[in-house]
């Protein structure tokens, strides 16, 4: 856990760089791969990792370290010597000269080829892990590289055929099947465990007027049965905006069964069983 810090990184190379975006698609998403080996890091399903970007920005200072999620499983990506990251290529408007403008970090590494150096902290996160007890029912919601912990997680859980016994729903949001990162025809390697009984994904696309919150309220008899369950826990992953809508749908839901909402949300959150990483 954290052990490496900005002021004593780690030098890791790029070993791969591959857009997982459908050609045709306006973003630029990617799946990178960087070597790790004899670093020591062991990055748990749900943790981050920082980038250091080299230079320093506008005002003469260090970049501020980025944080990104770890989306290979602690088994890593292809050993335990690798890891992945899913990263979008931020572009936005400047609010003072209204120009568009290149995010910093995304930029930088979604450019690095194999072989480059690229500086890391951590890894850090211990809140957004999952539960220990295989039986757990489980439901997580990402929009765009939100995705990103839940790949590590859906690995971890079958990957080698070792089987997670709980009940698992992935909700996804993206803008058309273009994004549906990692279960398009770019990069389908969520889509191979669609044949397992006990997990179920539902995708919404945003071009098709359909985003999270409604593949959501289609779904309330599912996602009731699992909230009613004692081992059940909730993940919801990536931009800030995604947050409102999802909670108001739980907040129908529980409004439907005749219980209060915020009694409700805080008994999960006591019972550490609502786990939120938006950004
Ligand atoms: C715990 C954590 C995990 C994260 N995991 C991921 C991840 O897995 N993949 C990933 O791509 N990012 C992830 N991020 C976001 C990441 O840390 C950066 O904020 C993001 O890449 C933008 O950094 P930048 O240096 O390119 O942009 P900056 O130069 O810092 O510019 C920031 C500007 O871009 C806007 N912006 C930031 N992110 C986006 C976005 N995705 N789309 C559109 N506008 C945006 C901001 O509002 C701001 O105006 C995570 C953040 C946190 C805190």
């Amino acid at each position: 856990m954290n052990i490496y810090k900005p002021s004593n990184p780690w030098r890791s190379f790029v070993t791969s760089n591959t857009r997982i975006t459908s050609p045709g698609s306006p973003d630029d998403i990617r799946h990178i791969t960087l070597d790790i080996s004899k670093s020591g890091m062991n990055c748990i399903e749900g943790q981050s990792i920082g980038v250091i970007v080299p230079g320093v920005d506008e005002e003469g200072n260090r970049h501020r370290v980025r944080l990104y999620s770890v989306s290979s499983p602690r088994e890593g990506e292809t050993s335990q010597e690798s890891i992945s990251l899913t990263i979008k290529r931020v572009f936005f408007t400047d609010e003072i000269t209204g120009q568009i403008k290149k995010g910093v970090a995304s930029n930088y590494i979604c450019d690095l080829q194999p072989g480059q150096e690229i500086y890391i902290t951590g890894p850090v996160g211990r809140s957004f892990i999952l539960p220990e007890d295989n039986e757990s029912d489980i439901i997580m919601i990402a929009v765009g590289t939100g995705i990103a912990p839940f790949r590590a997680f859906i690995h971890h859980m079958y990957k080698d055929k070792k089987k997670w016994a709980g009940q698992v729903l992935l909700f996804f949001g993206a803008k058309s099947g273009l994004e549906s990162l990692y279960m398009n025809d770019q990069n389908n390697d969520i889509g191979q465990y669609y044949t397992i009984e006990t997990f179920k994904a539902f995708q919404a696309l945003s071009g098709d007027k359909k985003y999270v919150q409604h593949q959501l309220r289609d779904n309330i008899e599912v996602i009731w049965d699992l909230m009613k369950r004692d081992n059940f826990s909730l993940y919801i992953c990536g931009l800030k905006g995604v947050e409102a809508g999802i909670t108001e749908v739980f907040n129908g839901i529980a409004v439907g069964q005749g219980l209060s909402w915020p009694d409700l949300l805080n008994r999960y959150k006591t019972e550490k069983r609502w786990h939120i990483e938006v950004y």
